[in-house]
C-alpha cells in the first residue's frame, strides 16, 4: 500500500468480517479501498464468500434467544454502553470514515455523533416496547406482544457508511432482534470498527455480525432462509433485487431508496434563506445524499435572483481533501465521476444552460481525484432527463413555475417520492403543499431539517417503511396477538 502520512497502516489491520465476535479476513476476492481525493489505494481487504455470509447468519440466529431473552433494562444498557464507545471512538472511526467515503472531517465526526445518538436513542427504547389490550367483552382478554422479528439483515450504501448502519442496527438490538450488515464494498471500515466496539459493549456474541463483499454477498444475505427482515439503504435498481432474494423466505423489506427531491420557492420566500436552504440540499456531501434537493421548483419572479444567490454559494465553497475539512470533499469513486459527468454533458447536449460548474474539478496537489465541481442546471423542463434521474453528485437542476399549483405539479412529476422542501411566507400555501407533495418528508422553511428522531422513508419508487424515529422501530418487532377466552 502506499505509504503515505494519510494513511495509517494499521488500517490494513482492520479484520474484514465480524463474525460470533471474533475479526476473521474475508475468504473472497480482494479489493483495494481507494481514497477518493486522490485515487490512490490506502488499504486492502478481502470480501467473505458465501460460507462467511452463512456463517454469520448461522450466529445471528444461536444469539437470538439469548438476546431476546435479555431483560430490556440490560439490552438498553448495553446499547448505551455502545454509544458511549462510538463517542469515546469518534475521531479515529471519523478520520476513517472521511478518508473511506471522501467526506470532509466535520461532516464525519457529526455522522459518527449521529451513530451514537441512533444507538442511545433506542437503548431508551427497549423498555418501551409496550403492547396493547383489545376490548372484546367480560369472557375474553385480548392484548399483543412486541416480539423481536429474527434475524434481521442490513445492506447498506457508502454515502453515510456508519449512520446508516446505526440507523438499522440500533432499532433491531433494541427489539431484541439480531444483526447481520454488509456495507458497500467501497466503505467497508467504519462498520467493522463499530461492530468491534459492540463487542466491547458487552453484546452477546453473534448479536452484531457484519460481512464484507459486493451484490453477491448482499444477495446471499437478503435471501437466506433464517433471515426475518432485510433493510436496505441503496439505489431503487438494486432495491427491486433486494424484493425478489426476500420473496425466497418471504421476509420483510425496508427499503430507502433513491431521490430527486424538489425544493419548492414561491416568489414570497426569504430568498436568502431559501438559497442557503438549496445550496446546502444539493452539495452537502456532494450531491451524494439519498435526500438531496436536487430539484430547486421556483416561480419565475423570483429564479433568477434565486439563481444568482445559489450560484454565488456554490462559487464560494472550498473543495479538498477530506481530512482537510473543506466544504466539499471528492465524489465516492471514478465511475461515480464518470457518472455525474454523463449526465451534466448530456443536459448540455440537449441545449441546457449550466450556469456554473459543469466539469471535473483539480483541487491543488489533488489532481487524480474525483472532484465536481458544484453544478446548476438552469431551466430545464420537466421531461428533461436531468430533471427525472437521480444523479448522486452536485448537480442542481432548476425548473421555473408560475403559481404554486404549478410547483406541486413539478415536484410531485417525478417516479420518486423521498422528501420535498417548500420556501414561503404563505403558511396556507406551505400547508396545501405540505399535505399534497408525494413524499415521505416535508420540510417547510427549511431544507432537510429536524434530525434522526423523525420517521424518514420514500413513497413511489423512493421505498417502503420508514426508518429513524420511534416507528423505525416498528421493522424488528413481530406483533403477536393473544386472545384469553376465560
Ligand atoms: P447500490 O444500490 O449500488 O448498493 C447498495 C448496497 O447494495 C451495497 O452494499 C451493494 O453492495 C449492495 N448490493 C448491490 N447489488 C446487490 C444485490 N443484487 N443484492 C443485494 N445487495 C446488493 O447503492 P449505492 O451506490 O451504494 O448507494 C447510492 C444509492 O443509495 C443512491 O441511489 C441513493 O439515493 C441511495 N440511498 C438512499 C438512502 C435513503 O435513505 N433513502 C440513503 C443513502 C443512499
Amino acid at each position: 500500500m502506499q505509504d503515505h502520512p494519510r494513511y495509517p497502516r494499521q488500517l490494513d489491520r482492520i479484520p474484514h468480517c465480524w463474525i460470533d465476535s471474533a475479526g476473521q479476513a474475508g475468504a473472497g476476492a480482494a479489493r483495494d479501498l481507494i481514497d477518493p481525493a486522490t485515487g490512490q489505494a490506502f488499504a486492502t481487504y478481502r470480501d467473505a464468500d458465501g460460507n462467511q455470509a452463512g456463517q454469520a447468519v448461522a450466529s445471528a440466529k444461536a444469539a437470538l434467544p439469548g438476546w431476546a431473552d435479555t431483560p430490556p433494562a440490560e439490552r438498553a444498557a448495553a446499547l448505551f454502553r455502545l454509544a458511549t464507545l462510538l463517542d469515546q471512538n469518534a475521531d479515529r472511526l471519523a478520520a476513517v470514515e472521511s478518508l473511506n467515503a471522501g467526506k470532509p472531517i466535520s461532516q464525519a465526526k457529526r455522522d459518527v455523533r449521529r451513530a451514537a445518538d441512533y444507538f442511545r436513542f433506542y437503548a431508551g427504547a427497549c423498555d418501551k416496547l409496550n403492547g396493547e389490550s383489545i376490548p372484546l367483552g367480560p369472557d375474553q382478554t385480548a392484548f399483543t406482544l412486541l416480539e423481536p422479528v429474527g434475524v434481521t439483515a442490513h445492506i447498506l450504501p457508502w454515502n453515510y457508511p456508519v449512520s446508516t448502519l446505526a440507523r438499522g442496527a440500533a432499532p433491531a438490538l433494541a427489539a431484541g432482534s439480531t444483526v447481520v450488515a454488509k456495507p458497500s464494498e467501497l466503505t467497508p471500515l467504519t462498520a467493522i470498527l463499530t461492530a468491534k466496539l459492540a463487542s466491547e459493549a458487552g453484546l452477546p456474541a453473534g448479536a452484531f455480525n457484519v460481512v464484507t463483499g459486493a451484490g453477491e454477498t448482499g444477495a446471499a444475505l437478503a435471501s437466506h432462509r433464517d433471515v426475518a427482515h432485510v433493510t436496505f439503504t441503496g439505489s431503487t435498481a438494486t432495491g427491486r433485487k433486494i424484493m425478489q432474494s426476500a420473496s425466497k423466505p418471504i421476509a420483510g423489506t425496508t427499503l430507502e431508496l433513491g431521490g430527486k427531491s424538489p425544493v419548492v420557492v414561491l416568489a414570497d420566500a426569504d430568498l436568502d434563506a431559501a438559497a442557503a436552504g438549496v445550496a446546502r440540499g444539493i452539495f452537502f456531501n456532494a450531491g451524494q445524499v439519498c435526500a438531496a434537493g436536487a430539484r430547486l421548483v421556483c416561480e419565475a419572479s423570483v429564479h433568477d435572483a434565486l439563481v444568482d444567490k445559489v450560484i454565488a454559494k456554490a462559487e464560494a465553497m472550498t473543495i479538498g481533501h477530506g481530512l482537510d475539512d473543506p466544504d466539499m470533499g471528492p465524489l465516492i469513486s471514478a465511475t461515480q465521476l464518470e457518472r455525474v459527468q454523463g449526465f451534466v454533458d448530456r443536459a448540455k447536449a440537449e441545449g441546457f444552460t449550466c450556469v456554473t460548474g459543469g466539469s471535473r474539478i483539480f483541487p491543488e496537489k489533488l489532481s487524480a481525484g474525483n472532484f465536481f465541481a458544484p453544478t446548476v442546471i438552469a431551466d430545464v423542463p420537466a421531461e428533461a432527463e436531468i430533471a427525472r434521474q437521480e444523479v448522486f453528485g452536485p448537480v442542481l437542476a432548476t425548473q421555473k413555475c408560475h403559481s404554486a399549483d404549478e410547483a406541486l405539479a413539478l415536484a410531485n412529476g417525478t417516479r420518486f417520492g423521498l422528501v420535498a422542501g417548500i420556501y414561503t411566507a404563505d403558511t396556507t400555501q406551505a400547508m396545501r403543499f405540505a399535505r399534497k407533495a408525494e413524499a415521505g418528508q416535508v420540510f417547510v422553511n427549511g431544507f432537510l431539517k429536524g434530525g434522526d428522531t423523525v420517521p424518514f422513508g420514500g413513497v413511489k419508487e423512493s421505498g417502503i417503511g420508514r426508518e429513524k424515529g420511534l416507528l423505525g422501530i416498528s421493522a424488528y418487532c413481530a406483533v403477536k396477538s393473544i386472545v384469553l377466552n376465560h
